[in-house]
């Protein structure tokens, strides 16, 4: 059968277009789960990436966005430089009034029916009680919390190699990778936010925070003498660099029309509104924007370290590491190709795939 008789936005359409190896459609009428499973890419490793709760407004928009959620793990695991696949599952529901024991056991029996091709862990929506359901029916968990000999709270790795992202980003601004001085500002001071300020204190750098939640801000600028900001003014602030830590598409056309700093580097996941338009804008306006994906991979990094079992804290650590030698490899590929820092770090990923799948074309 030609690839032509599937239409675009069919269900093989899509699949065929993101190139997934496999997508697992998971109904159970007694539990009233609804569930995707996507395995984007195995070629690395098993299919790792978290699970979504949301209440989808129909059926073709839970399918793309698990499909490109997936995608986006294959992509982040592959820069990361760890041995996993791209995979993501959604389940469709209220995560507040639809939540049963029944309902995620049932959903780990579908995990453990591909078995290990995809590892799960928590996603939005999803919780730690959740995630302890599901593990009793499969292995194929992770980021578990200590107390269930997984690697815990991954934040503080996170941050970590927020932080050298941010630093490799200055060297090349600055010629100088200390953060000294630098006027920050942080968008989001939950878990890695957190983190994050205190290692730029401890540099010595000048840290501006915003938040809704006041605790949280309190907390911070009680700890590390931070300048607490509007949450609307953030963009408007004249500082060095950009930390976006609590939402997605924060550089967008309003945002990048009023940011007037050289560096974009933070942990929110999927930071350009539209990855097509809003890398190459930050290219056009001379801001280097340290691609999200890659810079908080450390949370990833520390999942893998638990997948591979004798979890070390200090390994974890030291694998993240490698951001900052990743992150000056790709502002150096974009120069040299004059392409946008996004587009850099995707190709240094699918590279990494290539190379890897020819590995094991050979005994
Ligand atoms: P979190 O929920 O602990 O913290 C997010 C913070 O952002 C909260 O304090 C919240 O009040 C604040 N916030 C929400 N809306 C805001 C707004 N409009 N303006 C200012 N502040 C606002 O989450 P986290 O674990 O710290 O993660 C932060 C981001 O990094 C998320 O986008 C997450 O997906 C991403 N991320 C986290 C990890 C990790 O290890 N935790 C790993 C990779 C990516």
């Amino acid at each position: 059968m030609s690839e032509a008789t599937f239409q675009e936005g069919s269900v093989f359409g899509q699949v065929m277009k993101s190139e997934h190896e496999q997508v697992v459609f998971c109904y159970d009428k007694a539990t009233g789960l609804k569930a995707i499973i996507a395995v984007h890419n195995t070629v690395l490793g098993p299919a790792a990436g978290g699970t979504r709760m949301w209440m989808y407004k129909n059926e073709a928009e839970a399918l793309n966005d698990v499909l490109r959620l997936s995608r986006g793990m294959t992509l982040k695991n592959s820069v990361a430089g760890i041995n996993l696949g791209g995979g993501k599952a959604i389940i469709i529901g209220n995560s507040r009034t639809d939540k049963s024991e029944a309902l995620f056991r049932s959903f780990g029996k579908y995990v453990n029916s591909l078995s290990g091709k995809y590892i799960t862990a928590e996603d939005v929506g999803i919780g730690p009680a959740d995630m302890e359901y599901v593990s009793m029916e499969t292995d194929y968990v992770s980021g578990l919390p200590e107390s269930m000999g997984g690697g815990g709270d991954p934040s503080p790795v996170t941050a970590y190699g927020v932080y050298l992202g941010m630093k490799a980003s200055a060297k090349k601004a600055y010629g100088s990778d200390s953060l000294e001085g630098k006027k920050v500002s942080v968008q989001g001071v939950g878990h890695v936010g957190a983190y994050l300020v205190e290692q730029l204190t401890k540099e010595n750098a000048q840290v501006f925070v915003a938040d809704i939640n006041e605790d949280n801000l309190k907390a911070v600028s009680d700890k590390f003498g931070a300048t607490v900001v509007d949450k609307d003014k953030i963009y408007d602030l004249d500082v060095d660099i950009y930390a976006p830590c609590a939402l997605g598409a924060t550089v967008n056309d309003d945002t990048l029309g009023r940011l007037k700093c050289d560096i974009i580097a933070g942990a929110a996941n999927n930071q350009l509104k539209d990855e097509n338009i809003h890398a190459d804008a930050c290219k056009q306006k001379n801001i280097i924007y340290a691609p999200d994906f890659l810079i908080n991979s450390g949370g990833i990094i520390n999942v893998y370290y638990e997948i591979i079992k004798n979890y070390n804290r200090e390994r974890a650590f030291a694998h993240t590491e490698k951001i900052y030698d990743t992150t000056a490899e790709l502002l150096k590929k974009a120069d040299e190709e004059n392409i946008n820092t996004h587009e850099a770090a995707i190709r240094i990923a699918l590279k990494r795939i290539e190379d890897m799948g020819r590995l094991k074309t050979t005994f």
